[in-house]
C-alpha cells in the first residue's frame, strides 16, 4: 500500500522530510491550491501568485522525476477550498490510508490537521522539518532555565556550532559582532545596484490572471512581479546577491532611502520561507564569498547573523511560547489600525513611501518595517491583533512563525521584552538620520518655528510618559526617562496634549 505524501506552499523542497524514503511506484504527492489559505488575511497579490505559481513549478520538476502528482487548482469545481479537506478526498481517490506531511510552519494550521486527524482517527505522519538549522528541541535545551533569551548568545551557539565564520574556535576577524559598523546612513552618491528579477513565464502570467480574478479586491499590484518562482531562479538571485551586493550589506544595514527600496538587501526572504533556498546553503554561499575576499567580515557577519541568527531564533521563539504568545499585550494597545496602513494617504512621507512600495513590490526592508510601520503602530499603540495582520497580508514574505514575533516582540514590544531589550521606539530626529524621506514631507522633524511639528515626536515623548510604571526601569530608557524628569509638569501635559490632537487627526484620516 502507498503512502499519501502532501507537501504546502511553503515546503517547496526536494529535500523536505515529507517526501525522505518516497517510493516512486506506489506513493502520490498531493499540492492544493485551496481558497482558505488564500484567504484567512487579504494577503498581497503578489504573495498569493509567488506561492501558487512556485507550488506548479515544483510539481512539475517531480513529475519530470517520474514521481506521480495528484494537483488540486484553486479553481477545481470539486475543490473544499481546505487543505484537511483536500488531503481527505485524496486519500480516498487514491484508496490509500497513510498520509505524512512535514509539520506546518504554523500554529493555526496545524492545530486544523492535528484536530482533523483526532476528529477522523486517520494513520497521519507529521514529520519535523528539518530545513532549520536549530531544531525545535535544540531551541528548547537553549532556552530551558534562561533568564533571559536574547538572540546575540543564542546566535553564538550556532556560530559555534556550524563553525560558520570561526577560527580555530574563535569568530572570525577576533569579534562576534560588526553592528556598530553597520549604521552608516547612505550618501546619495552611493549609487545603489540594479537587482535581479524573473520576467513571469507561461505558468505565473496564468497564476496571476487567476488571482486578479479570484482575489480582486486584496491589497498591492502584480505589475512588478519578479520574484524567483523555481530553485534554478532562487540560485541565480541569491549568487548575483552574493556577487554584486553584498559587500555593501553591512555598511548600509541600518539605513534608508526614498528612491532606493532595496538598497543593499538580499531579497531572499521569499526564496527561503517557501523553500527555494536553505538557510545553510545561504549561509556557507556568503561565508565562502568572505573567506575568498570578496566581501569583508562586517557584511558576511552582518548577513549571517540574520539568517542564522535572527531567523532561527524568531522560529524558535514562536515554537516555544505559542499559542499563548499572541495574546499578550504588554503595553495595553487598543488603537485601530488607521487606514492609511492600506492605502498610503497620509501627509507623513516615510509611511507613505513605505505603504507605497509595499503596495507595489510585496517588500520593504527591515529598518522601513522595524522604524517606520512598526515604529509607528508601536508609538500610537495599535492593538496588536490589527497590525498583525497587517504585516501577515503585505509581505510577500510573510508566514505566521516568523512575522508574529518580529511584529509582537520587536516591533511593538507586546510581549513585554522576551524577543527585544527595550522598545524599538524613535522620535522623527532617527528617521531624519538614517533617510532622505523628511526632506519631502511637510512635516519638520526638527520642529522648527512656522513649520509643523512631526507626529513622531510627540508621539514619542507621549509613548514614554503613558507606559512610564512599564519601562522607566528598563536600563536601556534610562536616557530618555532622566530627560523627562527633568521636564515640569506644563510641558509633559503640553506634549500629551498635543499628542492626543495628532491621534484624533489620525483618527479622521487627517494626518
Ligand atoms: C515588523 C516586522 C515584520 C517582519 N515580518 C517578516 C515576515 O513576515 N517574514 C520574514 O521573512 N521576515 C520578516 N521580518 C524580518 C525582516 O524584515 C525580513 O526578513 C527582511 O526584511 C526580508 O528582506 P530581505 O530578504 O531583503 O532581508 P535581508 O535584510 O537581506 O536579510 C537576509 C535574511 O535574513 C533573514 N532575516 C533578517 N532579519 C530577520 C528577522 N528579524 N527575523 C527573521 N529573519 C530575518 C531573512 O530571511 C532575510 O531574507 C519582519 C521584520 C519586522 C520588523
Ligand atoms: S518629518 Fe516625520 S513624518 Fe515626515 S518623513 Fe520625517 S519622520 Fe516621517
Amino acid at each position: 500500500m502507498g503512502t499519501l505524501r502532501l507537501i504546502l506552499g511553503d515546503q517547496l523542497t526536494r529535500g523536505i522530510s515529507a517526501l525522505d524514503g518516497l517510493d516512486k511506484d506506489r506513493d502520490v504527492v498531493l499540492l492544493a491550491e485551496v481558497r482558505e489559505e488564500g484567504t484567512y488575511v487579504r494577503h498581497h497579490k503578489q504573495k498569493i501568485a509567488l506561492i501558487l505559481s512556485a507550488m506548479r513549478h515544483f510539481a512539475e520538476a517531480l513529475r519530470h522525476e517520474g514521481i506521480k502528482i495528484d494537483y488540486i487548482r484553486l479553481d477545481d469545481p470539486e475543490n473544499t477550498g481546505l487543505l484537511t479537506g483536500e488531503l481527505a478526498r485524496a486519500l480516498q481517490r487514491h484508496r490509500l490510508s497513510h498520509a505524512v506531511m512535514t509539520e506546518p510552519g504554523e500554529w493555526r494550521l496545524r492545530e486544523a490537521f492535528l484536530s482533523w486527524q483526532r476528529d477522523t482517527g486517520a494513520y497521519f505522519d507529521m514529520r519535523e522539518d528539518t530545513r532549520f538549522i536549530a531544531s525545535h528541541s535544540r531551541f528548547e535545551r537553549w532556552a530551558n532555565g534562561r533568564k533571559g533569551l536574547r538572540m546575540e548568545f543564542f546566535y553564538r551557539e550556532l556560530r559555534r556550532e556550524t563553525g560558520l565564520l570561526m577560527e580555530d574556535g574563535e569568530p572570525a576577524s577576533g569579534q562576534w559582532n560588526f553592528d556598530a559598523d553597520n549604521r552608516k546612513p547612505v550618501p546619495k552618491s552611493v549609487i545603489t545596484p540594479g537587482r535581479l528579477r524573473f520576467e513571469p513565464d507561461a505558468i505565473t502570467r496564468d497564476v496571476m490572471v487567476l488571482v486578479e480574478r479570484e482575489f480582486p479586491s486584496h491589497f498591492g499590484s502584480l505589475e512588478t512581479f519578479g520574484w524567483p518562482v523555481t530553485r534554478a531562479e532562487a540560485r541565480r538571485a541569491l549568487s548575483h546577491f552574493i556577487k554584486e551586493v553584498l559587500p555593501s550589506f553591512g555598511d548600509y544595514q541600518d539605513a534608508m532611502r526614498a528612491d532606493a527600496p532595496f538598497l543593499f538587501h538580499s531579497l531572499i526572504s521569499t526564496s527561503l520561507n517557501i523553500g527555494l533556498l536553505t538557510p545553510r546553503e545561504v549561509c556557507l554561499s556568503a561565508e565562502t564569498a568572505w573567506r575568498e575576499g570578496d566581501v569583508p567580515i562586517n557584511a558576511a557577519e552582518g548577513f549571517i547573523r540574520q539568517v542564522l541568527g535572527w531567523r532561527e531564533y524568531v522560529r524558535g521563539i514562536y515554537w516555544l511560547k505559542m499559542p499563548g504568545y499572541a495574546d499578550t499585550n504588554f503595553l495595553d494597545a487598543r488603537e485601530r489600525l488607521p487606514d492609511f496602513y492600506w492605502t498610503g494617504e497620509t501627509k507623513m512621507r516615510c509611511i507613505s513611501d513605505v505603504v507605497r512600495q509595499t503596495q507595489s513590490h510585496a517588500y520593504s526592508h527591515h529598518i522601513q518595517r522595524l522604524m517606520v510601520t512598526g515604529n509607528f503602530a508601536l508609538l500610537s499603540g495599535i492593538a496588536p491583533k490589527e497590525i498583525e495582520e497587517w504585516y501577515l497580508a503585505v509581505y510577500a514574505d510573510a508566514f505566521d512563525w516568523v512575522e508574529l514575533p518580529n511584529t509582537h516582540g520587536m516591533a511593538i514590544f507586546a510581549d513585554g521584552g522576551l524577543l527585544a531589550s527595550k522598545p524599538y521606539a524613535a522620535s522623527g530626529a532617527y528617521i531624519n538620520r538614517m533617510s532622505d524621506f523628511c526632506g519631502g514631507c511637510v512635516y519638520d522633524p526638527k520642529a522648527r518655528p512656522g513649520r509643523t511639528p512631526c507626529p513622531f515626536n510627540a508621539l514619542y515623548w507621549a509613548f514614554l510618559i503613558r507606559n512610564e510604571s512599564r519601562l522607566s526601569g528598563n536600563a536601556r530608557l534610562a536616557m530618555p526617562y532622566r530627560t523627562l524628569a527633568g521636564w515640569s509638569r506644563q510641558r509633559r501635559e503640553g506634549i500629551m496634549e498635543e499628542a492626543a490632537t495628532i491621534m484624533a487627526r489620525m483618527r479622521q484620516g487627517e494626518l
